[in-house]
């Protein structure tokens, strides 16, 4: 994969080459006439814009061009969406938000050639769109996979369509001429609760099946703009964003849930929320002692929230789960009691901010290489030995299934 380059020089003329070259006068007013007709203004679009940019990451200097790629780029993307064993929240998550949003008009204006939920055509006819795109745009299109991938028995227990192909012999049959793989959710990223303990069916996510490089913008479900975020990197650079070691995109995924949560500073002064409904329920103090896996959990919730930045679930009042992270099901359970494996020394009743530095030692990430990969190491080991629990147990369950087909 082409890395980033640490020079905002460098790569400004790379985006300017790519706008200069890639634009069309005629594309920029269906995408403002579009943006018109579904009740927003130019100053809108431009708010959005900045928020995107400084959600990338990147100085203000690059908001012009955001606009600019967004609204003008002439070659769309061709996004094939396909699914496989979930809920279809996140596709419902990623429409219900405030209808409509910036997020869907932008959706609304790339090539959105098959979308099992959206389209208008079944049977028969949906697989010839389907086969007609992957033969039209083969090599250039983006797949984007929701779902988790049954994998036991050859894949027999998730089929699809009016050929009754299996989702894994689907999934890497259309993945093969992908340019690139955007998993949307924690199913397809890591496999989801279809791959929870003791995963009958074998599931996995699609990194596990292809070994690829892929985009894997997980949570259950996922923000929409970790998604729209990740379609303009890739609009404006040509190329995916940085990733992490779980393929996440680090301008997403690169903080902890704790170190932005508006409840942090009564974690710090040892203000917790003690049963549903307390008095400290009511002030709105810290959630850790109510099961919440936000010193764990690597996301922008906290940044973005959700349906258009109206709230999220720490303020909601429920603890964060998790669930952006691999094998959450498992590894963060029960969602109402505190991780033990969280190494978390709680501040008591008056504590000071002294302890974060204690449980940053404990829980932040740690850098690895250019990439700045941030797992810390104690939560690696919590992890590789959940997940080695995890397999041992699955490969028990598999032996006594007595109709197991070997
Ligand atoms: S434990 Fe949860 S509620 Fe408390 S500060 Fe951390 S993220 Fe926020
Ligand atoms: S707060 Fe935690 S559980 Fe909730 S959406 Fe964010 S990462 Fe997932």
């Amino acid at each position: 994969m082409k890395k980033d380059s640490l020079s905002y020089e460098a790569l400004l003329s790379e985006v300017d080459e790519r706008l200069k070259n890639g634009c069309s006068k005629e594309r920029e007013q269906q995408f403002y006439t579009k943006l018109k007709e579904a009740g927003f203004s130019r100053r809108d679009f431009l708010k959005w814009t900045s928020m995107i940019t400084a959600a990338l990451s990147l100085p203000p200097i690059f908001e012009p061009r955001v606009a600019k790629a967004v609204a003008a780029i002439a070659q769309r993307p061709t996004v094939i969406w396909l699914h496989f064993a979930e809920c279809t929240g996140c596709t419902e998550a990623f429409l219900r938000t405030i209808n409509p949003s910036i997020e869907q008009v932008i959706f609304d204006t790339i090539n959105l050639a098959f979308h099992d939920t959206l389209m208008m055509a079944s049977g028969k006819r949906a697989e010839e769109a389907l086969e007609s795109a992957i033969a039209k745009y083969k090599g250039s299109y983006i797949l984007v996979v929701e779902g988790g991938i049954p994998t036991k028995d050859d894949g027999i227990y998730l089929r699809i369509g009016a050929n009754a192909e299996t989702g894994l012999h689907r999934l890497k049959r259309i993945s093969k001429d992908a340019k690139y793989i955007l998993n949307f959710g924690t199913c397809s990223s890591f496999g989801g609760v279809q791959a929870a303990y003791p995963n009958p069916t074998g599931a996995k996510g699609v990194h596990d099946i292809l070994g690829c490089e892929v985009v894997n913008v997980s949570g259950c479900p996922p923000n929409a703009v970790n998604m729209i975020g990740t379609v303009v990197h890739i609009l404006l650079f040509d190329r995916v964003p940085p990733l992490d070691l779980s393929y996440r995109p680090i301008w997403a995924y690169g903080g902890r849930i704790h170190d932005n949560c508006e409840r942090r500073a009564h974690f710090d002064a040892g203000e917790f929320v003690q049963e549903w409904g307390d008095e400290g329920a009511k002030k709105g103090w810290c959630l850790y002692k109510m099961g919440c896996k936000g010193p764990l959990t690597y996301n922008n919730c906290p940044r973005y929230r959700f349906n258009q930045g109206t709230n999220w679930p720490v303020g909601a009042g429920h603890g964060c789960i998790g669930c952006s992270e691999p094998d959450f099901w498992d590894t963060m359970a029960p969602f109402e009691e505190p991780n033990d494996k969280a190494g978390i020394r709680i501040p008591a009743f008056g504590g000071v901010e002294a302890t974060s530095d204690a449980i940053g030692e404990l829980v932040t990430g740690i850098t690895i290489g250019a990439v700045g990969v941030h797992a810390a190491g104690s939560i690696i080991r919590a992890k590789a030995q959940k997940k080695k629990e995890k397999e041992e147990k699955n490969n028990k369950n598999n032996q006594d299934t007595p109709d197991e087909k070997k």
